[in-house]
């Protein structure tokens, strides 16, 4: 069944003493999960072993007390109490016959130890290098801390064998881990034989490797995964420096694992780095080595996968993205079912569960972190209990992802849209500057239902309770979505502010709709997420002169979590947009608007020819209203459940939209929980 072309990609590698069964890698990636729902991230890497991977690892594992990254959540390897967490997702791993990997690290200067309490260990004497700027300083390790750094590794080594993995990973990438402080002259100003040359600062490396192959034998691969270039210019571990390095010792580790370079870079996402980024920092790195090599780049066409490898850049297809948003991907492309690989949009939306220290979800696959809360699949749904049919009004995300899994669950839905094109919102979005892959959330299940008898979809069909109460559906799911406020109301002000009729004010539905301002424009952001600064530039492309106004200390400031805070705010300050921080809009007058400092209230005026207010948004819930409104008139019409979905409940982003849909197909016929909790969860077991 398989497309010839793509024989290549199940080609088994050998890496050390284990071999993959093919060439897809799922490379080490944070869940929000953790040591605090180990179950959780067990189920969720044994459905991608289900989905074909050949090798899965874990997302990083603290080897020691003395170093962790504390309020991140990851794995740790301390002592006997985190083994049978870490053999069930070894077995997890295993149950379809991937290889599993697991990633220690050390985190040293990035490591505040706030739950630990222990002093950090670093090459040399630096502050805690987190995105929190935690106010503690690491320690220059001396050699005894170097001995002492040795031992912990062969205590995590022989710990990680007896839990079942077969690869063993040093992790030093993104600029986070020991490993990687001391490659970097600019994290490692030692003077002994550990700091100067590159062969001193790489002696921790060999150390460490060669302690592992003492430890381990033949049992495990050893791995290694390091930063392609540290981006910080000539003065960081620079990509020559990295091939240097590759070409000295070309035979040490087992398997070369290549990160970009900051995670912010490694994990970009689609509005800033293409599919492939990392391409020019890695070709010709493998011809340097005989071990094979690893590389990512948000991979989800087969085709570049054939090219990377056939090219000789890549032995190893890597991604995390990629298998969150389908962990079925290798599979599909193994049975040549391309059209149904649902494609990482590369929004960043995963990554933000482990910013906030919450659990991870995604996108485009609602059913990522709730594999075993919930005992969702990502590709099967329970099947139908009843034989009632659904009726989905709106697709939006919310609606398409309704009608898709009540569809493959097998009932009958039909799928109304008011519009004559489906997507709801990622329609409209996705023609925005940067944000065209986000159109994948549409395409993947517009295609999906397109293939099934079981789903009709009707367009240009605006419904109203009228119409809903004659069509005699047995449940209404209403996914009608949301518009943007134009009272200016959302965090700042929670009243409605003075807005004057004399100017023109745009909300982002208008400038969705092709309405433009002209002139200066001030762009309001009390939304914080992406769609002020996707507006600031596209009016700057449209010949507006724009200022950025908001009352948050910096722009776009939530898309911090999903690492593009500092990207955006470069691109406006480049795009030439005045950028004024810490000021909330008080009042929005004939001529101008008047800012207020969000610290001390002082007031200040900006003179305007238009203002986009991006604040909050109102659920477009009137047709849910009208139908509850007539629940007496129900059960002549057959009618027995009406539920509100996505943003026409609570607006929020497109992944919570897609989750609704979801839900809202898991749940349809499932009786009702009362009080219980609508998820499994662990708690610590208590000591004496
Ligand atoms: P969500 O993110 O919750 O899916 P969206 O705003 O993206 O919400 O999508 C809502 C969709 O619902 C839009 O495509 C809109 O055209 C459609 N819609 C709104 N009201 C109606 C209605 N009364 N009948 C049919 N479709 C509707
Ligand atoms: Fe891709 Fe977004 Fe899903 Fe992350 S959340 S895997 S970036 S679609």
């Amino acid at each position: 069944m398989r497309d010839p072309r793509y024989d290549i990609l199940f080609e088994p590698v050998r890496i050390g003493p284990v071999t993959a069964k093919n060439r897809f890698y799922q490379v080490p990636h944070c869940n929000g999960g953790g040591y605090r729902d180990q179950s959780a991230a067990a189920e969720m890497r044994r459905v991608k072993s289900e989905g074909g991977w050949g090798v899965i690892f874990t997302e990083q594992v603290e080897i020691h007390h003395t170093s962790e990254i504390t309020p991140f959540i990851e794995l740790r390897i301390w002592d006997e109490d985190d083994m049978p967490g870490l053999a069930r997702m070894a077995d997890a791993i295993h149950s379809n016959g991937a290889l599993a990997g697991i990633e220690l690290a050390y985190s040293g200067a990035n490591g505040p130890n706030l739950y630990t309490r222990e002093v950090p260990l670093a090459p040399s004497h630096l502050p805690i290098l987190t995105f929190t700027s935690d106010p503690v300083q690491a320690r220059a390790m001396d050699k005894q801390d170097i001995r002492n750094l040795r031992h912990w590794h062969k205590l995590a080594y022989r710990r990680a064998r007896r839990a079942g993995y077969d690869i063993l990973c040093l992790y030093g990438a993104h600029g986070f881990g020991v490993i990687q402080h001391f490659l970097s002259p600019r994290t490692n100003q030692r003077t002994d034989e550990y700091g100067g040359s590159l062969e001193n600062r790489a002696r921790l490396l060999k150390e460490l490797i060669s302690d592992a192959r003492d430890e381990v034998g033949d049992t495990c691969a050893i791995a290694v995964r390091l930063s392609l270039d540290e981006m910080a210019g000539p003065t960081g571990f620079t990509n020559a420096e990295l091939r240097d390095l590759v070409a000295m010792h070309a035979e040490l580790p087992d398997l070369w694992d290549f990160a970009h370079g900051t995670w912010e870079a490694c994990s970009g996402t689609s509005r800033f780095k293409p599919e492939g980024a990392q391409e020019d920092l890695i070709r010709g790195i493998k011809q340097l080595t005989p071990k094979p090599v690893v590389g990512v780049g948000r991979f989800t066409s087969a085709d570049m996968m054939v090219r990377q490898v056939k090219q000789g850049i890549l032995d190893f297809v890597g991604a995390a993205r990629p298998s969150i948003a389908d962990p079925f991907l290798p599979k599909k492309i193994d049975e040549n079912r391309i059209e149904d690989i649902r494609e990482c949009i590369g929004c960043n939306i995963c990554v933000t569960g482990d910013m906030t220290m919450s659990l991870s979800r995604c996108t485009q696959n609602s059913s990522f972190m709730e594999e075993w809360r919930k005992g969702w699949h990502p590709e099967r749904m329970p099947a139908k209990k009843t034989d009632t049919r659904v009726l989905v009004i709106g697709a939006g995300p919310a609606g398409l992802s309704a009608a898709h899994r009540v569809g493959l669950r097998g009932y009958e839905v039909a799928l109304a849209e008011a519009g004559t094109e489906l997507g709801g919102r990622v329609a409209r979005e996705c023609r925005l500057p940067g944000l065209s892959a986000w159109g994948r959330v549409r395409d993947y299940r517009a295609g999906q239902i397109a293939k099934m008898t079981n789903v009709n979809v009707y367009r240009d069909s605006r419904l109203t309770a009228e119409d809903v109460l004659g069509f005699g559906f047995e449940h209404v799911a209403v996914a009608t979505g949301a518009t943007w406020r134009r009272d200016g109301i959302a965090r700042y002000n929670l009243l409605p502010i003075a807005i004057s009729p004399a100017m023109p004010v745009f909300s982002p539905d208008d400038i969705m709709d092709g309405k433009r301002p002209s002139g200066h424009v001030v762009v309001y952001d009390d939304d914080h997420y992406y769609m002020g600064s996707v507006l600031a530039e596209l009016l700057v492309q449209a010949g507006c002169r724009v200022t950025f106004l908001t009352p948050a200390a910096r722009a776009a400031e939530w898309s911090f979590n999903t690492l593009e805070q500092g990207l955006i705010q470069a691109r406006l300050i480049e795009s030439g947009i005045d950028v004024r921080t810490n000021r909330g809009l008080a009042a929005i007058a004939a001529g101008g608007v008047t800012a207020a400092c969000s610290y001390t209230g002082r007031e200040s005026e900006i003179a305007c020819d238009a203002v986009v207010l991006v604040t909050a948004r109102l659920p477009e819930d009137g047709l849910y209203l009208d139908l509850t409104a007539r629940a007496a008139e129900w059960a002549d019409h057959g009618l027995r459940s009406v539920k509100l979905v996505g943003d026409a409940n609570a607006p929020a982003a497109i992944a919570w939209a897609t989750y609704a849909g979801h839900r809202y197909a898991e749940e349809l016929d499932a009786p009702d929980r009362g009080d219980a909790l609508p998820f499994r969860r662990e708690v610590a077991t208590l000591k004496d």
